[in-house]
Parts: structure tokens; C-alpha cells; sequence
């Protein structure tokens, strides 16, 4: 029997048990064997935190191809967000692909694609008449939210903020804030892309009010001074900056960001690719913030792990745009439809948002325990099961890199699976899926703590 055929017939295995378990070394035998493999086969371009090769997974579980089972912390990076394999997912799945897995709607049509924009339209925050487009990726659909403010606005300029992250092609990777690894060596850049300093209190060095105003002060400058307001077409945020650091904006923030948007005609942007569909315990982060963005960018856990993405919007700016104007072969597509509608189903009948709510609760409680006794912690933070640790020298502000590193490899030498993010590199994020038991979840906390404790 060939590997391939030992994975598709995962489904007739016993159910997987929710407990941490390891067998060998992380990474194990067989995941080491595959990786020469990897190496000679794939470019050295692509990093990957963990290289352990996966055989299965299931609620917080990830079983590698040696039998380790490692807790889920990462999600995939905020994508099954349900799990990594939900049977309202996988069912649905299922009938779609035996049916047909794609007639691409540029050419003929079929239900998915108008269900999954009728939910978004319905979901997404405020009661305005709303329309969607959907896409395949995250970047892509960000790409369109752009082209879509241009084209309703006849502007050009586009404003993103610090810390930001929004893709890897030409257009997103220039509105994103990191160099490396994202940007070195890939220019020239697209042009008309601004940047204004992102309201980060941990890090602004005064009280969170003054922080908001300092840094909506400097937006408003941007935006009047600098570029003139009629130049720009889209103010485009993070509600919590994911790659950056998981940083919630304080108080009043992102609300006044939207009102120098509305002030001046200028189309508002939520990429809600890392942060929206349940995440942060609300269907949107937006919705905490009270913000009802003009353009609601998904991607990420629309999909439950399947390739979709989408732009939501006020539907006079998504119609601003001629016939034939969006689109792509692969935009929405039917199996990645039917995912989406499954992972609908499944935050609903699994009450997934107050799942993620008190994922946050047992998360941050455990955290600021932690934080009292480990003076590596700078600060925790997030919304929901959103959450990271930010990591400094004791005593000071100075970024850790160094201590997240050996925080994030002892948590995976031990099975469990963490990724770092930030800008200095020095932030471990938390993003379980949502159908983590507690118990599992303690677990891994435990094992963070020790990861800290380790710390000298
Ligand atoms: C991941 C991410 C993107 C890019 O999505 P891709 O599907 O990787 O293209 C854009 N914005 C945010 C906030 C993200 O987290």
C-alpha cells in the first residue's frame, strides 16, 4: 500500500484521543526521513516552523507521520479555526466534489458561491445593503478591496499602518510593514502606498488615550497634509494587527480612524483575513471596536481550510466596478464553497463564538499568572482566542527574539505546536482551533509555562 493510500484511509481509523502523546523525538524518524526529500524538492525560500510531517488531525490534535500528538496552537495559522477536519466541513465537502469541483463563475454559475456572499452580507457588521465578491486568497482579496475603493472613488493613494501585514504579491506586499522576510530583495514597489504610524500601546510610551490621539494625529496629517485627501481611495487596517504582533489598538482607535475616512470620502477597509469569521469571539474583531468597515476583507478560517477568500462591502462601491472587472479562474471556487459553508454551520451549532470567548478567558487568566512570575513577559494581549505573549529583556522594553525563540522550540520539542509573530520577532501567538478541549488546552499552557520557568 502506497503512503497516499494509508492517508486517504485515515477516515476508517479509531477516533484520534484529545491527549498530547509523543512517541519519539520532535521532529520523529519518518518526519526526518521525508525531509532530504523536502529539501532537494522544494526551495529553500519557504520556512517552515515545525518540520514535522502530518498524517491527520482532529480537534486539537495534530498527528505527525510518526504518531506524535502534537496540541494545536497555530490552527494553520488562523484557518481551521472548526478543526482541521469538522465533519460539517468534510461532509459538505464531500457531496460537492462528487458532484463537481469546478465550472469557474465567470463561465456558468452555481449555488455555493451565492450562499457563502448571502451569509457574508448577512454577517459582517452593519445593516446597509452589502454585496461580495469572492476570491481564493488572502492577498488577493485584498488586492480587489483596493482596486474596487479606486475604481468607486477615481482616487489613487492607499494607506496602511505600521506593523501591518497583507500579503505576499507586488501590491500587498508593499502595503505590508516588515522588510524581511517579506519584502527584502523584491522591489521596486507598487506605487501611491502610504503609511502611518499604527497606534501600538505597549510600545508608544504614554497612556493608551494619549496613544490613540498621538497616532490618529499623525493619520489625519498623512492623510491631509501629505497625500491631500482627495488623492486617497482607502484607508486599509487591521483590526489586530496578526503578523505584527497580535497588537489591539486601544480605546476610541479604530473608530477614529474611520471617522477621518468618512470625513474625507475615503473608502474604509477592514482586513479581517487573520482576526474575522469567530475568531475573537465575535463573528468579527470590527465588532468590538463598534466600527462598520465600507470593505470587510476574509480569507484565512472562511474556508476551513480550503482556498477562498472575499470582499464585503457597501454594495454602491462594490458595483462602482465595470462588468467583467473581477474576477479569476479559480474565485470561489465550489468545494471551498461548500467549506465555507460548513464551517458556518459548524460556529453555529457548536456555539464556536462563545467557544472562543472563553478560550480567551482561560488563556488570559493562565497568562497573567504567569506574566506576575516570569519577568521575560513584557506584556499579554488579545481578543477572544486571538491571544500572544510579548517577550522583552527583564527590567527594560527591549525586544527578545532570542527568548521567544527558545519559548517557542521548547513548547515544540514537548508537542506543542506555537508560532512566534511581531515585528521584532518577539511575540508567541495563540490560535487553537475552537473545538479545543480545556483540558488539552491547560496542557499546552502548562507546558508554555514551563518554556518560560525555562527561561534564565
Ligand atoms: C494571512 C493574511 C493575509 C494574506 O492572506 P494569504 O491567503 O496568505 O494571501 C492578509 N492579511 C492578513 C491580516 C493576514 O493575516
Amino acid at each position: 500500500m502506497t503512503e497516499a493510500t494509508t492517508l486517504s484511509s485515515a477516515v476508517d481509523e479509531p477516533a484520534v484521543t484529545q491527549k498530547r502523546w509523543l512517541r519519539t523525538a520532535i521532529p520523529g524518524p519518518k518526519s526526518l526521513a521525508r525531509q532530504a526529500r523536502r529539501d532537494s524538492a522544494v526551495p529553500n525560500g519557504i520556512g517552515t516552523v515545525l518540520p514535522v510531517f502530518v498524517g491527520r488531525m482532529s480537534g486539537g490534535i495534530v498527528v505527525d507521520v510518526d504518531g506524535n500528538q502534537l496540541v494545536d496552537l497555530a490552527s494553520g495559522i488562523a484557518v481551521t479555526s472548526v478543526g482541521g477536519a469538522h465533519p460539517a466541513v468534510v461532509s459538505r465537502v464531500h457531496e460537492q466534489v462528487d458532484r463537481f469541483s469546478h465550472t469557474c463563475f465567470l463561465v456558468t454559475e452555481y449555488d455555493g458561491f451565492v450562499e457563502v456572499a448571502d451569509t457574508l452580507n448577512r454577517l459582517t457588521p452593519g445593516d446597509h445593503a452589502k454585496k461580495t465578491m469572492l476570491f481564493t486568497t488572502g492577498a488577493e482579496a485584498v488586492e480587489n478591496a483596493v482596486k474596487i475603493a479606486r475604481s468607486a472613488t477615481k482616487r489613487q493613494a492607499v494607506i496602511t499602518f505600521g506593523h501591518a501585514y497583507h500579503g505576499r504579491t507586488l501590491l500587498t506586499m508593499t502595503m505590508t510593514a516588515k522588510n524581511a522576510p517579506y519584502k527584502d530583495g523584491f522591489g521596486p514597489f507598487a506605487p501611491e502606498v502610504y503609511r502611518a504610524p499604527l497606534a501600538y500601546p505597549y510600545r508608544w510610551g504614554t497612556t493608551p488615550e494619549q496613544c490613540a490621539h498621538e497616532a490618529l494625529a499623525a493619520l489625519d496629517d498623512l492623510v491631509v497634509k501629505q497625500i491631500g485627501a482627495h488623492n486617497v481611495a482607502a484607508i486599509v487596517i487591521e483590526p489586530i494587527s496578526g503578523e505584527g504582533g497580535f497588537i489591539v489598538p486601544p480605546p476610541g482607535y479604530l473608530a477614529g480612524v474611520q471617522a477621518i475616512a468618512n470625513a474625507h470620502g475615503i473608502v474604509f477597509v477592514a482586513d479581517e483575513v487573520q482576526t474575522g469569521i469567530g475568531r475573537t469571539g465575535a463573528m468579527f474583531a470590527s465588532e468590538h471596536a463598534g466600527i462598520v468597515p465600507d470593505l470587510v476583507v476574509t480569507a484565512k478560517a472562511l474556508g476551513g481550510g480550503l482556498p477562498l477568500s472575499a470582499v464585503t462591502g457597501r454594495a454602491e462601491l462594490m458595483d462602482a466596478v465595470h462588468p467583467g472587472g473581477l474576477g479569476g479562474t479559480y474565485s470561489g471556487n465550489p468545494v471551498a464553497c461548500a467549506a465555507a459553508l460548513g464551517v458556518f454551520e459548524a460556529i453555529e451549532q457548536d456555539h464556536l463564538l462563545d467557544r472562543a470567548r472563553e478560550i480567551g478567558e482561560l488563556i488570559t487568566r493562565r497568562l497573567h499568572a504567569l506574566a506576575a512570575e516570569c519577568p521575560w513577559i513584557g506584556e499579554v494581549r488579545g481578543v477572544g482566542a486571538m491571544q500572544a505573549v510579548e517577550f522583552v529583556v527583564p527590567g527594560t522594553t527591549e525586544p527578545s527574539p532570542e527568548a521567544t525563540a527558545a519559548v517557542a522550540a521548547f513548547c515544540h520539542h514537548a508537542g506543542v505546536l506555537a508560532l512566534t509573530c511581531g515585528t521584532y520577532g518577539n511575540v508567541v501567538r495563540m490560535l487553537p482551533p475552537l473545538v479545543i478541549s480545556d483540558e488539552l488546552l491547560e496542557d499546552a499552557l502548562g507546558v508554555f509555562a514551563d518554556a518560560c520557568r525555562s527561561l534564565s
